[in-house]
């Protein structure tokens, strides 16, 4: 019988494990510090998943010229990477998820976010999530993080809203003057 607990279970693979890993839910490389989840939450194999698309998409033009403005780009000259959706798709999903367990767990009793759970554990393609994605900014959102983590966080660019609309999650993410919209539809019954 297993007396592991809730800590050491990951909320993303849902596999067991004895890591201790410290899961930056807004990326360390944005400047974040702070807005992590406990540590042993996420394990090893899917924070390392989660870093390969989290620096294509740190990595883009968009960011570096934030990022450079807050002192946490490479000092190195780099070669930016190209802004994929799909990459961008991985990267909102995986803050919206993080951010809902971290600060509005509620959400995750009042929607279905397996789909996002799934493809975010590596088991299910984003092509097949019933997701939007678009540029844009919307009305009337409430913020996730309570409020010393939102401001940290603003502190560095970064704003993580939501808003229900139409029974569907709406999830935008601000980092100055960028600002993406995942939107999650309600699951067909
Ligand atoms: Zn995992």
């Amino acid at each position: 019988m297993s007396t592991t607990g809730q800590n050491d279970r990951c909320i993303i693979c849902l596999q067991y494990h004895t890591e201790t890993t410290i899961e930056h839910i807004v990326p360390h490389s944005l400047g974040n510090d702070h807005y992590i989840l406990q540590k042993g939450l996420v394990c090893r194999n899917c924070n390392n998943r989660f870093a390969k698309y989290e620096h294509q998409v740190v990595s883009s033009a968009p960011f570096l010229a934030i990022r450079r403005k807050y002192g946490v780009a490479p000092i190195a000259e780099v070669v930016p990477t190209i802004l994929t959706q799909k990459n961008l798709g991985f990267f909102l999903a995986k803050i919206l998820y993080e951010s809902i367990y971290r600060s509005k767990r509620s959400l995750l009793d009042r929607y279905d976010l397996e789909p996002i759970r799934e493809t975010l554990a590596g088991k299910k393609d984003i092509t097949k999530v019933t997701m939007v994605l678009y540029q844009g900014k919307i009305e009337r959102s409430i913020h996730i993080p309570n409020i010393i983590h939102r401001w940290r966080l603003r502190s560095i660019g970064i704003q993580l809203k939501y808003k229900e609309q139409d029974g569907g999650l709406i999830f935008s993410f601000i980092y100055e003057r960028i600002s993406f919209v995942l939107e999650i539809k309600k699951a067909a019954l």
